[in-house]
């Protein structure tokens, strides 16, 4: 049999459902869904991704089945709407929308009005009575279509769009400041002068024959599959490019034939922050477009369509409940009210922040519709996302002030929580431009409005500012999705792409100013306002914030009592002072997974560049003793911080180049003279020894358990500091659980080495005190050859913890340090689909990894497993390690609930 390649929907009835979004994308199933349960779709057919696929693999063909399937469908739709495609007294019209597996939210084209010309606007306009809006349809489409298919652009960013240009003269020529007031004579016109606009600029004509405009519209929409901002998008949110869209071509159903129509988009609930209850955007008399290009600015639902509509009102409202309880998820609907009546033209599962992905989730286990499994789906809450709730606000008492200070500007729509303070930018590429060249100065990104063209602007910026637009538009669904503060239809500011300037409350403000958006309340300010820690924050850290007084807290917790209960992986995190232990126990980690000892001498440069320096026992001996109490006293203060917790104390591996170097012997005059007097080496004799110390590749040089090995003093010492905080704390009641960590280690020989070392230096501190503790000594594991030879390893290591910042440097070749210049070359060139440093590779250093595993625990099957390179806090890392059988993730603390988060999930995908 051939492919199915077109599958149609109308009637009550669909060829497709909501299972097979693979095949009929997102969009196309859903609408075969909401048919499927009753709800008023106007009819259509939709053109699989398998479509897609061909398309691309065959020079942009298509299968030569299609042609044949389209018109099949195409004659069902006309039978269901009761109107003929193209036809002189009773013309259908169609529309022409992509629809990807997942939604890429106005990353790639769409077409409506399709079939229009000269003939049959003339019958749509005596079949609707209403000559003003087949006119405005005509314009609308052969605007879209130009655009879209005919490829006619502005030829520069400051040009603007020239379809626009036109529209705008007309509107001063009939002195209107809407083009809903324009005359008919005045769309008639359009209509040629965009037909002559086409001609001219793109070299083609616009064609009259419906087939062929339908044709150039499915060409357009699966072509639109591989433009640049789709495929960015595509790279950010990781969806294959393999995958293709899908393209649904159905019957248009008229929102601007007067006053009793109107067209919107819909949540079932909110989703900045989560509130319940139906909101959303409409415009009267208007088409879908208008609404998500952000145009104009909308009315609310949940404030005027009662009003406006009630009957509408109530029809939406209902059907909104029913989705929500048919999906079990907040629905995102477009919709066109025509004469009265509600048409469904799409849903989808809403796009939210994380804020609003934590409320949804609590409130809807709450009432009942899922369970806390169900909740913790990581299509619900991607754990990055739970970062948000940990994300600084402003300070009220800055904002009070600020206003008094008169530097309150403006409020918009509050579309994306979060605070933002940052320089003004008015262009997307130079946003991107200059957060490559400065990635640590903050960008606002102030538009009249966003179109898909700037979301490699919006990633680079902190904040979104739009004049235009409603809680629906372009920009606010793609901020909330970055999790950007954003606020859209601010209409008091004037954006000036010429001047590159803001006005705004009788001020002018230039391109680098500074200004401040609030995203929770859509307040504008001008210049810097001072921040505060998120409310989980203040409950969980700072203690300043009682648990049943936040809100956000109250949702927080519940959630994180769910992931305690289905997670398997412990969570530890990786820190160096108590401070951050403190924080990091707050959060709910259950260890420290790694101390980085060398982080502990930064407040201790002269003694520890005295050790480094010292070229005899002695002199080393000596800088050691001076070190020694510092140390001690720094993992006394860690042991009380963690309570009970186990603490993984790593031994020395600091890149000595980074704490002496010729550099800073040249920046700091005295530090020659002083390293001299400490060490009894004559001036010259330092400069040699630092000369001496100098390498090429200081990542792969005297490092790690190297030094230990080639100065046994400073492992001793180390050891000894350990051992005697450790007997220090527990003689203070306190139960403590070191273990001791051998970094860089990839022969056995170099392990035992070291152990022998500490294990005599705790046997010597316990028989001097006369107390002992109980210990481990394990090693890390970030060097290939320690992962293949885990198993000898294993015979004498107590434990391993991946150190696979190291493991990834050293399997891949790709220096830690200094992979940036092309990483971003092999990222958008698609190389590698993710950066190797953040999330692990999996095919390669993962592979590696899961030798380790396998044969460390060939020897020892109950040896505990971690992992406490940067790469355990990256949920796809975290979900990884649950795989392949690790005890235990380590990361920075806030990153822990990120980390449990994600080790629930993965614990609950394995089920
Ligand atoms: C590692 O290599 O992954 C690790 C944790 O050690 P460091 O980053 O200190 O080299
Ligand atoms: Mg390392």
């Amino acid at each position: 049999m051939a492919t199915q390649y077109v599958y149609y929907f109308g009637d009550g009835a669909a060829d497709g459902d909501a299972s097979m979004k693979t095949l009929l994308g997102g969009k196309g199933a859903n609408l075969a869904e909401m048919l499927r349960i009753g709800l008023p779709v106007p009819a259509g057919f939709t053109l699989t991704t398998e479509v897609c696929t061909y398309y691309y693999a065959n020079n942009r063909t298509f299968p030569p089945e299609l042609k044949q399937q389209v018109l099949d469908s195409l004659k069902k739709a006309e039978k269901s709407m009761g109107a003929e495609f193209g036809s002189a007294t009773n013309p259908l019209l169609f529309s022409c929308r992509s629809g990807a597996r997942e939604s890429m939210p106005g990353m790639m084209d769409t077409v409506l009005n399709i079939g229009l010309n000269d003939i049959t606007v003339v019958a749509l306009a005596q079949q609707t009575g209403n000559e003003r809006s087949a006119w405005d349809s005509y314009r609308r489409f052969v605007q879209m279509y130009g655009d879209v298919v005919l490829e006619l652009k502005p030829k520069d960013k400051t040009e603007g769009d020239p379809f626009e240009v036109a529209l705008e003269h007309k509107r001063e020529k009939e002195g209107v400041a809407e083009d809903s007031g324009l005359s008919v004579k005045a769309l008639k016109e359009l209509v040629a002068e965009f037909k002559q606009l086409i001609k001219s600029r793109a070299g083609k004509d616009f064609p009259a024959d419906p087939m062929e405009q339908v044709w150039g519209a499915i060409g357009a929409v699966f072509g639109s599959w591989m433009n640049d901002r789709a495929m960015v998008y595509r790279r950010t949110y990781g969806i294959p490019h393999e995958w293709g869209t899908a393209a649904n071509v159905q019957a248009m159903v008229f929102g601007n034939l007067g006053d009793d129509c109107a067209t919107g988009v819909g949540l079932t609930r909110d989703c900045a922050l989560g509130t319940p209850g139906f909101c959303g955007d409409y415009l009267i008399n208007a088409q879908g477009e208008d609404v998500v290009a952000g145009i104009r600015t909308p009315k609310r639902i949940e404030e005027t369509l009662s009003q406006d509509m009630p009957e509408s009102y109530a029809q939406l409202n209902a059907i909104g409940k029913k989705l929500e309880k048919h999906y079990k998820e907040v629905q995102d609907i477009e919709f066109t009210i025509q004469r009265g009546k509600v048409y469904m033209l799409q849903t989808r599962n809403a796009k939210r922040t994380g804020f609003a992905a934590v409320r949804i989730a609590v409130d809807l286990v709450n009432e009942g519709l899922i369970t806390d499994v169900e909740a913790l789906q990581k299509r619900r809450i991607p754990a990055d996302d739970l970062n948000q709730l940990l994300q600084p606000i402003f300070d009220p008492a800055a904002k009070t002030a600020a206003t008094k200070e008169g530097r309150f500007l403006a409020k918009g729509i509050n579309a994306g929580p979060g605070a933002a303070s940052g320089i003004i930018c008015l262009f997307a590429d130079e946003a991107e431009a200059f957060h490559e060249k400065n990635p640590n100065i903050d960008i606002v990104l102030v538009r009249k409005e966003t179109s898909p063209e700037d979301l490699r602007g919006m990633k680079a910026a902190k904040g979104i500012l739009t004049a235009t637009g409603g809680a629906s538009s372009h920009a606010a669904l793609v901020s909330r999705q970055m999790g950007k503060a954003c606020i859209v239809g601010c209409s008091a500011i004037a954006v000036n792409y010429t001047s590159n300037t803001v006005t705004v409350a009788g001020k002018t403000l230039k391109s680098g100013d500074f200004i401040s958006m609030d995203g929770f309340t859509g307040e504008v300010f001008e210049g810097k306002l001072a921040t505060k820690a998120s409310e989980v924050i203040q409950v969980l850290v700072q203690k300043t914030l009682k648990p049943e007084e936040s809100e956000t807290y109250k949702r927080y917790a519940q959630l994180m009592s769910w992931v305690d209960k289905y997670r398997k992986l412990k969570v530890r995190t990786n820190a160096d002072t108590p401070g951050q232990a403190d924080e990091a126990v707050a959060f709910g980690a259950e260890g420290i997974g790694l101390c980085r000892t060398e982080h502990m001498f930064f407040d201790h440069l002269d003694e520890i560049r005295h050790m480094i320096v010292a070229d005899t026992k002695d002199t080393r001996e000596e800088a050691l003793a001076k070190l020694l109490p510092f140390q001690r006293a720094d993992f006394a203060g860690l042991f009380r911080s963690m309570n009970g917790r186990p603490v993984t104390i790593r031994l020395l591996d600091p890149p000595l180049h980074e704490f002496l170097s010729d550099r800073h012997l040249e920046e700091q005059p005295d530090l020659g003279p002083k390293l001299s007097k400490w060490t009894g080496l004559t001036l010259d004799a330092v400069k040699r020894r630092v000369e001496e110390l100098h390498e090429s590749n200081p990542m792969l040089g005297h490092r790690g358990c190297r030094l230990g090995i080639v100065y046994p003093e400073i492992t001793a010492m180390q050891a000894r500091a350990i051992f005697e905080a450790a007997v220090l704390v527990k003689k203070e009641g306190i139960h403590v659980v070191p273990e001791v960590m051998v970094p860089l280690a990839g022969f056995l020989a170099e392990f035992k080495h070291q152990e022998k070392i500490i294990r005599e230096a705790a046997e010597r501190v316990f028989s001097e005190t006369g107390t002992t503790v109980e210990y481990l000594v394990g090693t890390m594991i970030e060097v290939p050859r320690a992962a293949v030879r885990a198993d000898q390893i294993a015979t004498a290591a107590e434990f391993f913890s991946f150190g696979t910042n190291d493991l990834t440097q050293t399997t891949l070749a790709i220096s830690r340090d200094d992979y940036g210049p092309f990483i971003g070359f092999y990222r958008e060139h698609d190389i590698i689909a993710n950066d190797p440093f953040q999330t692990i590779d999996q095919e390669g250093v993962g592979d590696i990894m899961r030798i380790g595993v396998e044969r460390g625990r060939s020897t020892r099957p109950d040896l505990k497993i971690g992992i406490c390179g940067e790469h355990g806090g990256d949920p796809a890392s975290v979900m990884f390690c649950h795989e392949i059988g690790l005890s235990y993730v380590s990361c920075s603390p806030r990153r822990v609930p990120v980390a449990k988060l994600a080790a629930a999930q993965a614990a609950l995908a394995a089920k």
